[in-house]
């Protein structure tokens, strides 16, 4: 059975956004932690959380994969930005526990002219300062396109941050089909040779979650401009070989797809009609 749903607006809290999911025709969705340009989360109300978990349970809904505020840099160069970072990862790690078993997806970062190998430091030292042993959220770094001074960009980069974190169990990946297509991981073509390449550098064991995008940029582009799935450089061929791999069939996939909620409704039904048993 295929795990699919999108982005869905946390401000309704937990219950609403399982109700929205089902509604949607999907079993897993993500959602920011708080408002995607940082700021503060809205405090946890745990009669909506233990109503949530039922819902959740009577409804077969999935993993749900968090997303942290994109505008966070953790490997930032200025100090007061990496300790607003430092005080984002803690409190939405610390929030995502009422919610036990999950995903906390987060871009790794900026290098803004440091240089990646300072910045891979700095984000695997973030790590380290606030993973704890006894946490049951997994964090997972996400394939970046590479635009700017993105970290991220290579299997290779995203190795080396999990290799310096001491907790590395608490750590894995999220692919976004978009970035790594953008980022010159041909998807479209040679969706196996991509997968050994993950499993060589990083290990597949380490794929929990993939952003399911089309792209409307062309390949290696490094652009990171999302398309709705068959109107993008990726195409529908691709997004049916991608949902019915045998290494990635079982993972949530989570749409981030420029539509309205009716286009959710449709790319959901669609990719329900591609799944091949
Ligand atoms: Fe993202
Ligand atoms: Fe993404
Ligand atoms: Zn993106």
């Amino acid at each position: 059975m295929l795990n699919i749903g999108n982005h869905i607006s946390s401000s309704k809290g937990y219950l609403a956004m399982g109700k929205e999911i089902i509604g949607l025709g999907g079993n897993v969705f993500a959602f920011f932690t708080r408002n995607p340009r940082g700021g503060k989360a809205k405090v946890i109300d745990e009669k909506d959380v233990s109503d949530f978990l039922q819902y959740k349970a009577q409804n077969g809904i999935g993993r749900l994969v968090a997303h942290a505020p994109y505008t966070m840099n953790p490997c930032a160069a200025k100090p007061e930005l990496r300790e607003f970072a430092h005080d984002i990862l803690v409190d939405d790690l610390h929030r995502l526990e009422y919610t036990p078993g999950n995903y906390y997806n987060l871009h790794p970062g900026s290098h803004v002219g440091q240089g990646v190998e300072t910045a891979i430091e700095l984000i695997a030292d973030q790590l380290n300062r606030v993973l704890q042993p006894d946490q049951c959220t997994t964090v997972l770094l996400e394939t970046m396109s590479g635009k700017g001074t993105e970290v991220g960009r290579s299997f290779d980069e995203l190795a080396e941050i999990i290799k310096s974190v001491k907790l590395g169990d608490l750590v894995g990946v999220c692919l976004d089909t978009c970035h790594v297509y953008s980022a010159g991981y041909d998807v479209v073509n040679d969706l196996d040779g991509v997968l050994k390449e993950f499993d060589k550098v990083i290990g597949i064991d380490k794929l929990k979650a993939i952003h399911l995008n089309d792209s409307m940029t062309p390949f290696a582009s490094n652009k990171d401009r999302h398309a709705r799935l068959g109107e993008g450089s990726i195409g529908w061929a691709a997004i049916k070989g991608i949902i019915n791999h045998k290494e990635l069939k079982d993972l949530p996939f989570i749409l981030e797809t420029p539509n309205d909620r009716d286009g959710y409704i449709k790319e959901i039904a669609e990719l329900k009609r591609l799944v091949m048993n």
